[in-house]
């Protein structure tokens, strides 16, 4: 029986396919492997077993300092999470 590669679907050499590889070659089966870790990541984590993150879509992220740049110095027209940095950094 011929079997192929599951990643280029080339024949699979005689003497890999008596060992039951499923690739046609090393550099497939690491990339076969390196696959089934990145999808297998997704639900579990590698290094501690336990159930993965859900990922985050990433975007633009709003933060306190977004607009400071259009202000002019001095004028204070921000929200008090922003003066208590500004004082911060220019007492240090
Ligand atoms: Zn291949």
């Amino acid at each position: 029986m011929k079997t192929f590669c599951i990643l280029c679907r080339e024949p699979i050499p005689e003497g890999r396919q008596r060992r039951g590889a499923v690739t046609c070659c090393p550099d497939h089966a690491k990339e076969y492997r390196r696959q089934r870790r990145a999808e297998r990541s997704l639900r579990f984590c590698r290094l501690f077993g336990r159930p993965a993150r859900k990922v985050k879509p990433v975007g633009p992220v709003l933060h306190a300092h977004s607009g400071i740049l259009g202000e002019l110095p001095g004028r204070n027209t921000h929200n008090a999470e922003e003066r208590d940095w500004m004082e911060v950094s220019e007492g240090s």
